[in-house]
């Protein structure tokens, strides 16, 4: 069993080797195939005893063995977190379609937050791809399914992807509306603009989410059902105000990318949906008097 685990860590951690590449690579619509891992500074081509997640790292003391810049410490962390969910993900739920169906969702929300914290946006081709790969796996899981319809996995799947985008992208247009819209013409009929017009160039900008937001929610509803993703929606901005408030004081800077707030209360509804849910229902019945 310990040499089980041991293998699946060590799949976790090439798997986020991998991720890492996807980060740096997807972006700039580079394959992310060809050409083989070189070093990002002096672009020499890496030794495969260069290029082992983690030990690579400590034997080069963060450092290319070439040109001696700082290797990434961002791509290290990567391997990190793919690794350990990996063993969480094989100890909650074996080796299966569950493992895999974990295993894409949560490698594309890491590629998905760290580009969004670079670049602030998110690529398409992770989410809705990961997205439709769910879907296929889900379609899969349902042959043979027995039960209510509403239940059947694709159904619900569908279903949580639908709800998931449909929430962000109407907070969106309410959010637009009322800025653009509403204060606008209120302060321009008093000859003045609204300050927070000047300060941002477009909507897009101004907006707190983007539609690179709504194609992730649609991803976490497909993973997590309705239910799932509601709770994400509402445990996000608690997150997202205690580490948003340290990048606004630290790095003095007004747009902070959503995604990864979103991708860190998925995890969080994912390992403890039930104990959230109790809790909140425990709490209702306390104040309903029940
Ligand atoms: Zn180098």
């Amino acid at each position: 069993m310990i040499l089980a685990y041991i293998v699946v860590s060590i799949f976790g951690l090439i798997l986020g080797s991998f991720l890492g590449v996807c980060i740096y690579r997807l972006p700039k619509d580079e394959s992310i195939i060809r050409p083989a891992s070189h070093c990002t500074s002096c672009n020499k081509p890496l030794k495969w005893f260069d290029n082992i997640p983690i030990i690579s790292f400590i034997l080069l003391k963060g450092k290319c063995r070439y040109c001696k810049k700082p290797i990434s410490i961002g791509n290290l962390l990567v391997e990190l977190i793919s690794g350990v969910l990996a063993v969480y993900l094989f100890w909650c739920c074996g080796l299966g379609l569950d493992f895999l169906l974990g295993m894409i969702f949560f490698s594309s929300l890491i590629v998905a937050s760290f580009i969004d914290i670079k670049y602030q946006f998110i690529p398409d081709s992770v989410s809705v791809g990961a997205l439709l790969l769910i879907f296929v796996i889900k379609a899969g899981q349902s042959i043979g399914f027995c039960g209510d319809i509403l239940q059947k996995p694709i159904i619900s799947s569908l279903a949580g992807a639908i709800f998931g985008g449909g929430l962000v992208y109407l907070v969106i247009i309410i959010f637009n509306f009322i800025l653009f819209d509403v204060v606008a013409t209120i302060y321009k009929k008093r000859g003045k603009v609204f300050y927070l017009l000047k300060k941002f160039d477009n909507e897009e900008e101004a907006s707190c989410m983007g539609l690179g937001d709504v194609t992730l929610m649609a991803l976490i509803g497909s993973f997590l059902g309705i239910q799932g993703v509601l709770i994400t929606f509402i445990a996000a901005p608690f997150l997202g105000s205690i580490i948003g408030l340290v990048i606004l004081v630290t790095k003095k800077d007004h747009i902070i990318p959503y995604g990864p707030f979103l991708s860190a209360a998925a995890l969080v509804v994912f390992i403890w949906q039930d104990q959230i849910v109790a809790a909140v229902s425990n709490y209702l019945y306390g104040i309903s008097g029940f």
